[in-house]
């Protein structure tokens, strides 16, 4: 395919669902992930990068591509790319919200259902030939009508918020400041919310204030009866206070889609029939991915065409 006179982005990961033709159509690709040796190889290419893909993105990297213009970051959580070198660059930096609030608050409710009626080790119980020799599975815990307390009720909180009144659950939840657009139960605390609460879901951005945020006080508080769920940032919980608990049996279930330590989950959940793990794929449908590639691609056009990209960080 004819590359001269197109833009060189260059993609970290192997993101696109779509088949490569429909970037390359568009730009100059190069992806980062074939090559064994990362650093030499944007150095290789240092000059002709005018674009990055990508969802991490260190200082290191933007000090090595003096050309750099854009970061089209393929998710909307921007925590892993260094905006402040970014700003000081002049750097672009935009984002994938909207395309992604459904299917990451269809999660949600999928590790709520998943965790308190333990449909994992149920469904491993029968693979298992178990029923026939042991008789139906131990009972779960029900949903409807429980206390729905969520940190963060931004797009994916209020989406939510939205999916679990569906299920006649009263609904708090902690944020910076009061949602007047909303009639939730506003909390200034999370230790007060968690207090409160039978199900307890993680939708903010990861910041410095939120690093932790859901620390012992907040498990306890929640319970033996409460269970925890994260569609937001591993570091959001302190992940060795919220194995303990679920360990001592301090907290009653987890359904955890994201992790401090990513791709490392600390072995003794494996374990637990009362904790669901899923490998950070909040958006890992077909359909909410190619979404996410239209919007990485036409922020990269727009700005290669001299317009405002179209969902612009910063
Ligand atoms: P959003 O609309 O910007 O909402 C973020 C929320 O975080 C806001 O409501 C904000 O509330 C809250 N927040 C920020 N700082 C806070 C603080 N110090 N204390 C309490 N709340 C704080 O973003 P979104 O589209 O809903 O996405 C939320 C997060 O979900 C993303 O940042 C991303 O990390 C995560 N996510 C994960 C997946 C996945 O695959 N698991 C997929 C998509 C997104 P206030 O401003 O009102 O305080």
């Amino acid at each position: 395919m004819a590359t001269e006179g197109k833009p060189t982005v260059v993609v970290t990961s192997p993101f696109f669902p779509h088949p490569s033709s429909v970037i390359e159509s568009k730009f100059r690709v190069l992806k980062l992930w074939e090559a064994d040796d990362k650093q030499a190889f944007l150095k290789q290419n240092a000059d002709t990068i005018r674009g990055l893909v990508g969802i991490v993105v260190s200082a290191e990297v933007i000090d090595t591509l003096p050309n750099l213009e854009i970061v089209s970051c393929f998710s909307v959580g921007i925590d892993k790319v260094d905006l402040v070198k970014c700003r000081e660059r002049g750097i672009v930096v935009t984002n994938t919200p909207d395309v992604v609030t459904d299917e990451t608050a269809d999660t949600a409710l999928a590790l709520v259902l998943a965790a308190m009626r333990r449909i994992c080790p149920a469904d491993r119980y029968i693979r298992e030939g178990l029923w026939p020799l042991k008789g139906n599975f131990p009972l779960a815990h029900k949903v409807s009508g429980k206390r729905f307390g969520i940190v963060g009720l931004g797009r994916i909180g209020s989406a939510i918020a939205k999916r679990a009144e569906g299920f006649g659950c009263s609904i708090s939840y902690y944020a910076r400041s009061k949602k007047s657009e909303y009639e939730y139960q506003f909390y200034d605390s999370v230790l007060e919310l968690a207090k409160d609460s039978d199900i307890l879901v993680l939708a903010c951005a990861l910041t410095k204030e939120t690093t932790h945020i859901v620390n012992r006080d907040v498990l306890n508080a929640l319970g033996p009866d409460g269970t925890l769920v994260n569609i937001a940032r591993g570091a959001i919980v302190d992940e060795p206070e919220l194995v303990k608990a679920l360990v001592e049996g301090r907290l009653g279930a987890a359904g955890l889609d994201v992790f401090e330590n990513e791709p490392h989950v600390p072995k003794e959940l494996l374990s637990m029939d009362n904790v669901v793990v899923q490998s950070h794929s909040g958006t890992a449908t077909w359909e909410t991915r190619r979404a996410m590639a239209d919007l990485v691609v036409r922020n990269l056009e727009a700005h290669f065409s001299g317009k405002p990209p179209l969902t612009r960080v910063t």
